[in-house]
């Protein structure tokens, strides 16, 4: 039976994303900064991270992955852990020669061609930089890790006032109801505080 079974005519369900925390270009690049100087101790830490829904889940609108023809995802940063353990998303660094840990990338899937933004946890700076190819071989598995972890809120809506021209609005507004809720992340201060203890 469809869960649509269950429910009343005017009643339906709603899946809704959990809306990226909004940031000034100083807070973003304050955040930066703060993965940038503490990376090696989530790296550390990231089995504790991915297993912990509250920090697996920290997003930013400067994390993604994406192209022109596939659409871009914001990449949470349990899922970013998740690819570099895979060896995805890394590249050397310009300056130290070290590893550098991509979390942004966009470019042309079809040529592969890509710019990044990465951290270098040895010289705790971003690094810009781009390849040729390989864009798809980072698409795939980010979006896939990104289907998988997806969080909805699901909501119970039940359709509310409606017009009609003899009466103008008719009915009350009904408020939706909660059905299954998604877990909060907690910011990075919070995160790096909890890490450092
Ligand atoms: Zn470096």
């Amino acid at each position: 039976m469809k869960e649509q079974d269950n429910l009343a005519e005017n009643q339906f369900i709603v899946h809704e994303e959990l809306p990226l925390p909004k940031e000034s270009q100083a807070e973003a690049r304050k955040n930066k900064q703060l993965i940038c100087d503490n990376l090696e101790l989530i790296l550390g830490n990231s089995d504790k991270v991915i297993n912990t829904p509250e920090f697996f889940h920290i997003s930013h609108e400067w994390s993604y992955i994406g192209s022109n023809w596939v659409g871009v995802r914001y990449i949470p940063l349990g899922v970013l852990l998740l690819l570099w353990q895979k060896g995805l998303c890394i590249d050397q660094c310009p300056n130290c020669s070290g590893e550098i840990y991509i979390f942004r990338a966009g470019g042309f899937v079809l040529s592969g061609w890509y710019r990044y933004e990465a951290i270098c946890p040895s010289c705790r700076e971003i690094v810009i930089g781009s390849r040729n190819t390989g864009l798809a071989l980072l698409i795939k598995p980010a979006f896939n890790l990104y289907r998988s972890n997806l969080q909805r809120k699901k909501l119970l809506r039940t359709r509310g006032p409606r017009f009609s021209w003899s009466k103008g609005v008719v009915g009350e507004k009904i408020p939706d109801k909660f059905l299954e809720d998604v877990v909060k992340p907690v910011n990075l201060e919070k995160l790096i505080y909890v890490l450092k203890k």
